[in-house]
């Protein structure tokens, strides 16, 4: 039976409690606000099938990729909304058009990332842009498993431990299925986001409201309640330099209020969090699904740097890399109709190494899960210091991309490595 020791053995992916014969595991949340699998020993026969399914145990080969690509989705609307080339959507669609389900993230009404099912067009939407937070994946394998046992089409999303996770559950291939994961570097704490929207929308609301005016919409405190949009990867100010975006609807005794809070990357706290590495699940420092272990069919990424690969690509407004992993991806993939660029394998890993490589665990991550009794906005200023080295070096960067534009960019670098 499952029994977790060493919390970096287990991805959270809900395998075993959705394979379990006996329904006698749950999902438990730790002190840093994780969900980890239960036992309830009383009721366990001991089949050892909870084992069996699970993907940190069981762990695949490493697979090289078939082909590379870069490309974007031609429809602008579309990609503004993506977090990256919005190719996710394209996918989704051609699956969709065939009378096939999409499986996806999006938020709950609590704003909390889970996984989701979509039959139209219209339904796939809520899952367009990463949520930077981990997804509670419930029973998403078990309802994809009666789609493709009815014979429908499937295309499941998801990083690359949840694709690993239902490909487990699942213990055998359906040809009416694709997966497509989405490479992350990690996923942050549910915990620290919940603490952080609350901090934040109060901060806000008694700022914006100068004082003299009580939020009536605001019910006993729950500030998360005026909340009408969240987007971690608003490209308002570019793909590159992205930012945290924040809409939130209330009213006050003079009446109604609409506000939007955008900061961009290097300022917002939240994503100052995520991007030091320090609230991610232990689990992500040892990564059990990178370099094609997943068995996804399609890895999706964004292309940093696209500038020396394609220089016409880099307009500021998302560039996908995909990886091809297999047959049925491949078929998938070429019959979208878009500009495919072959990219080598190589540029693509070094200029996005969460690719292949698991992110270095922070030496003072566990202190910021200390019950210190402070806030995010305050453990963040405490915890998180860009280190002098890495600021030397975005300074440079920002002095360079400011001198030239990134076409010449482009051609310098490719003249220099020819
Ligand atoms: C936690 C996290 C970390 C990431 N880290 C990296 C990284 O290190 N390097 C990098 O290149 N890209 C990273 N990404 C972004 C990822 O590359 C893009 O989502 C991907 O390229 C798809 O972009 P798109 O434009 O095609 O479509 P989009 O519309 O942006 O894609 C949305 C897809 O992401 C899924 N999704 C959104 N949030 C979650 C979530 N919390 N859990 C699981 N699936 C989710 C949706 O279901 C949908 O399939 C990360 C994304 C997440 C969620
Ligand atoms: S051993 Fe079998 S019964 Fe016990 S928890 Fe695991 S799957 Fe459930
Ligand atoms: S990784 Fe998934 S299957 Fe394995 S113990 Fe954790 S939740 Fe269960
Ligand atoms: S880094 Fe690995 S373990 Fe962490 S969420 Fe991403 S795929 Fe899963």
């Amino acid at each position: 039976m499952i029994d977790i020791k060493d919390k970096s053995n287990c991805c959270g992916c809900a395998a075993c409690v959705q394979r379990c014969p006996k329904q006698c595991i749950s999902m438990v949340e730790d002190n840093e606000g994780f969900l980890y699998p239960k036992v309830d020993t009383q009721v366990c026969v001991d089949c050892g099938m909870c084992e069996k399914v699970c993907p940190v145990i069981n762990q695949s080969e490493e697979r090289k990729p078939l082909g590379a690509f870069a490309a974007v989705n031609p429809n602008e609307q579309i990609r503004r909304e993506s977090s990256s080339g919005g190719i996710f959507t394209m996918l989704a669609n051609k699956t969709i058009a065939k009378g096939g389900v999409v499986f996806g993230v999006k938020f709950n009404k609590d704003w909390m990332p889970e996984f989701g099912y979509a039959e139209t067009m219209e339904d796939i939407a809520p899952f367009r842009g990463s949520k930077y937070v981990q997804a509670i994946v419930g029973n998403a394998y078990k309802k994809a498993e009666e789609f493709l046992k009815a014979g429908r089409d499937v295309l499941f999303s998801g990083t690359s431990c949840q694709i690993a996770g239902l490909k487990k559950f699942l213990r055998k291939d359906y040809e009416n299925l694709l997966t497509v994961d989405i490479i992350c570097h990690g996923v942050p704490s549910p915990k620290v986001w919940n603490m952080y929207l609350e901090e934040t929308c109060s901060k806000l609301m008694k700022t914006r409201t100068d004082g003299k005016n009580s939020v009536v919409s605001a019910k006993g405190g729950e500030y998360k309640s005026c909340i009408e949009a969240v987007s971690f990867r608003s490209k308002i100010n570019g793909w590159k330099k992205f930012s945290f975006l924040l809409k939130l609807n209330f009213s006050t005794f003079d009446g109604k209020n609409t506000d939007v809070f955008l900061e961009n990357v290097q300022k917002n706290i939240y994503l100052r969090a995520f991007l030091s590495d320090m609230i991610l699940r232990p689990s992500c420092y040892s990564c059990p699904a990178k370099s094609g272990k997943s068995g996804s069919d399609l890895t999706l990424a964004d292309y940093w740097g696209i500038y020396t690969l394609v220089p016409e690509l880099d307009d500021d407004k998302g560039v996908s890399a995909i990886t091809v992993n297999s047959k049925r991806g491949e078929s998938l993939l070429k019959n979208l109709g878009i500009i495919l660029h072959e990219a080598p394998l190589e540029d693509l890993i070094h200029k996005n190494p969460a690719f292949a490589k698991p992110t270095k665990r922070p030496e003072n991550r566990d202190e910021f899960f200390k019950d210190d009794g402070n806030g995010v906005y305050d453990k963040v200023r405490l915890l998180c210091k860009v280190p002098f080295k890495k600021k030397c070096k975005r300074i440079i960067k920002n002095i360079v991309f400011g001198m030239f534009s990134a076409k010449t960019l482009g051609k310098i670098k490719k003249s220099i490595t020819r």
